[in-house]
């Protein structure tokens, strides 16, 4: 029979994830010759024989992939033979069109994992095991294509034995770039008092001995360095909280086996298998009570974060040091980024520990943990980082590049190519100057690794955010980029639809804490219709005064004075007694002296977490909110009664009632919440009428409340709504660069 040639090109997720290695066995497999080889776009296979062969490999390569590939796009073109010998894999080559997509770090595998305690095994305990279904990638790549030349791996020489593993087609470690082991790979040593003490198997040794004697270990990961020490430990929980500057805010957990975790805390079939997904993100798992673990963990909080082992140093510690818990919470200093080099580990967490476990291998870029919670059945992501970045949300559209520059706090960006978004990993809040450096480095390595130069930029409206600044600063220098100013709340309903591939009209609802609104009030509570292209503000909170701006953010009781008086006027003084300088934030109100005036959500629940005497300082973002949610506990109970007057939804009536008729708080912060779903649900009621639109789009931050989201969802869809939510971008301010991307593709094209 005649043969052919044919050129295969693989787009999408196909470098660093054994990709090459199973071509090769396919291309065997179908007795064709030829070679395959990694280049800027992917992977490109040629491959000669029969022709019925060569659809049978094609066919094979999508449906047999490797876990890990994600191909995004395949073509196959015929081509005159060359009369190869033999199949190989070849170097790779840079190409024109680059598409490639490094994939993201994944936890130890269960082949691994199982080498990593086999005592007969030559990586037996070897802390840096991995292979083509595991370990780094995002945080080791310094450019692509994923060669090991062009990672951090490359300081370690392959020893003849890894070698051997590598050029054997029928090991599963064959064309690994990240290959390794005690030999030649990186080695992870024991610090104390500035004095390395111990390397290799002792150095383990000593971190799970400290850990087990309640010391705190500063252990260098993949993406950082995280604080470790005994989760039953109180002291040791408060002072990395403390260090941390988190008053109140929870901190991670860290179990060895699902069935530790299923001791202090609930687990779904469904949280099981987020759990031990490759991901291993951080889960935010009911508590179980008595509370085994300390309470400093978690304080004032029915859920903690807990996340299985991701890399074999986890599992060596939890398997040593036999603790049932331990906090693995990222290692910086209040609203720092994460600490990843070594140096800046000693000087800058010294002070907090005398125990180090580092190693030398560098982190290139640094990813912090995963947070998902499930809402509904479906896990919802709090933070997108580790395990999920940088693969790409696929777009409606094909744009030239965009480069969206995200919001102040949780940070995200978004660069575009072609119809693909990457987001960026959790960048954190870039108000704080180290944050905005960290944010600009990134910024310069996506751009680096997807080879884009994105000249047209989209921003929150926000004159004073950095990432606005940011921008400013870009057009100083570069003077013909086309810059996109975009609302904040448009760029949340953006992002929903975008993640949900939705075009069209729609029915968007903003709920969060901040946002610049385009009559330069604080909006918040917010909803539209309309799509990418533009939208109509129909409805909003009624505004109340925010007495100091800012201050009234962290300080809920400000709030809750602001409504008092916007529900009961002069009356209000009655109930302000608590508060020793109520008297005069009432005067600034009535005056209107630095109070602007705001529709947000936010602040509502801060305003009625107030009220209910839960929390009347806010020590972390949205903790107001989260203390009443917490408070609620599901029992039956009816809303309370509001006012829609025109375009404003006045809560006045409710604030009254709380007040005056002497519930329980429990059963106040249950009427709260169904209060609020049913605004939602008379508001698109309404809506629907008006404008026959039958879809709805909930994002922002207050859409991470789980009674919120899951009351919503369940009536709006009774009364046959079509609802959106997030899963894979966080509602917060984290999803907000996707948005921004989507209007921005909308506002170029027209
Ligand atoms: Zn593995
Ligand atoms: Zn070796
Ligand atoms: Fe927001």
């Amino acid at each position: 029979m005649k043969k052919v040639r044919a050129e295969i090109v693989l787009k999408g997720v196909v470098q660093g994830v054994g990709f090459r290695p199973f071509v090769h066995r396919l291309a065997q497999e179908h007795k064709l010759t030829g070679f395959v080889r990694n280049s800027s776009d992917g992977v490109t296979v040629f491959a000669e024989g029969e022709r019925e062969s060569i659809d049978l490999f094609f066919e094979s390569i999508s449906k047999e992939a490797p876990p890990l590939a994600i191909i995004q796009d395949r073509s196959l073109k015929l081509c005159k033979p060359e009369g190869s010998k033999e199949f190989r894999i070849k170097e790779s080559k840079g190409g024109k069109d680059k598409s490639a997509v490094p994939p993201p770090d994944v936890s130890i595998c269960d082949s691994c994992l199982k080498e990593l305690f086999d005592h007969n095994d030559r990586r037996y305990r070897y802390p840096f095991i991995n292979c083509t279904s595991c370990g780094p990638r995002f945080t080791i790549i310094k450019n692509l294509p994923f060669d090991r030349a062009y990672t951090t791996m490359n300081e370690f020489k392959m020893c003849s034995e890894c070698n051997k593993e590598y050029n054997e087609i029928t090991d599963r470690r064959y064309h690994i770039q990240t290959n390794a082991c005690e030999k030649c790979g990186p080695e992870v040593s024991f610090i104390k008092d500035e004095e390395t003490i111990g390397q290799g198997e002792s150095a383990i040794k000593l971190a799970s001995e400290c850990l087990k004697n309640g010391e705190i270990v500063v252990v260098k990961g993949a993406g950082g360095f995280h604080f470790m020490s005994d989760a039953e430990n109180e002291n040791m929980a408060e002072r990395i909280r403390t260090f941390k500057g988190r008053k109140f805010k929870p901190i991670a957990v860290m179990s060895y086996s699902l069935s530790d975790i299923k001791k202090y805390a609930w687990v779904s079939e469904e949280e099981e298998r987020l759990l031990t997904s490759p991901e291993r993100p951080i889960v935010l798992l009911r508590k179980k009570e008595p509370f085994l673990l300390a309470n400093s963990i978690a304080p004032f909080n029915q859920y903690i974060g807990v996340m299985l082992p991701y890399l074999p140093i986890h599992y060596l510690l939890l398997h040593d040091s036999g603790l049932l818990a331990i906090v693995d919470t990222s290692g910086n200093l209040k609203g720092e980024p994460l600490i990843y080099r070594n140096d800046e580990a000693l000087k800058k967490l010294s002070s907090m520990t005398r125990y180090f476990l580092i190693h030398n291998r560098d982190i290139h870029i640094r990813c912090d943990d995963s947070v998902v919670k499930m809402v509904s059945g479906l896990p919802m992501s709090f933070r997108r980082a580790r395990g999920y970045v940088p693969l790409p949300i696929k777009l409606s559209k094909t744009t030239e590049p965009i480069l969206a520059t995200g919001g102040e706090i949780k940070n995200t960006f978004c660069i575009t190519r072609k119809n693909l978004a990457f987001l960026s990993q959790h960048i954190g809040d870039i108000k704080n100057l180290d944050v905005y450096e960290f944010y600009k480095e990134t910024i310069e390595h996506f751009k680096y690794i997807f080879k884009t130069e994105p000249e047209i930029i989209a921003y929150d409206l926000h004159p004073e955010y950095l990432s606005t600044n940011f921008v400013k600063e870009l057009t100083t220098w570069n003077s013909h980029l086309t810059t996109i100013g975009i609302q904040h709340h448009h760029a949340h309903i953006a992002s929903c639809m975008a993640e949900n591939g939705v075009e069209g009209e729609v029915i968007g609802i903003a709920f969060d804490g901040t946002g610049y609104g385009t009559d330069g009030n604080v909006w918040g509570g917010e909803f539209f219709v309309g799509g990418y292209n533009g939208f109509k503000r129909t409805h909003h909170l009624k505004y109340i005064p925010l007495p100091g701006g800012d201050q009234a953010a962290h300080q809920p009781w400000r709030m809750a004075v602001s409504y008092l008086a916007q529900a009961f006027g002069e009356e209000a003084l009655r109930f302000t007694k608590r508060w020793s300088r109520s008297d005069f934030i009432y005067s600034m109100i009535k005056k209107g002296i630095n109070c602007p005036l705001a529709s947000s959500m936010g602040r509502l629940f801060d305003a009625v977490s107030s009220l209910l005497g839960f929390c009347d300082i806010n020590t972390y973002e949205g903790e107001a909110a989260v203390r009443l949610e917490n408070q609620c506990h599901n029992a039956k109970a009816v809303p309370y009664n509001y006012k829609i007057d025109g375009s404003e939804i006045d809560v006045s009536p409710m604030i009254r009632e709380i007040m005056l008729k002497g519930e329980g708080v429990d059963k106040i912060a249950q009427r709260f919440h169904l209060t609020i779903v049913d605004i939602i649900l008379e508001v698109c009621k309404e809506l629907r009428k008006e404008y026959g639109i039958g879809r709805v789009v909930l994002s922002g931050g207050v859409f991470q409340n789980k009674i919120i989201i899951e009351k919503a969802t369940e009536l709006l869809r009774r009364s046959k709504f079509n609802v959106f939510t997030h899963l894979r971008v966080p509602p917060n301010d984290g999803g907000l660069s996707l948005g921004q991307v989507a209007i921005a593709q909308y506002r170029i094209d027209n």
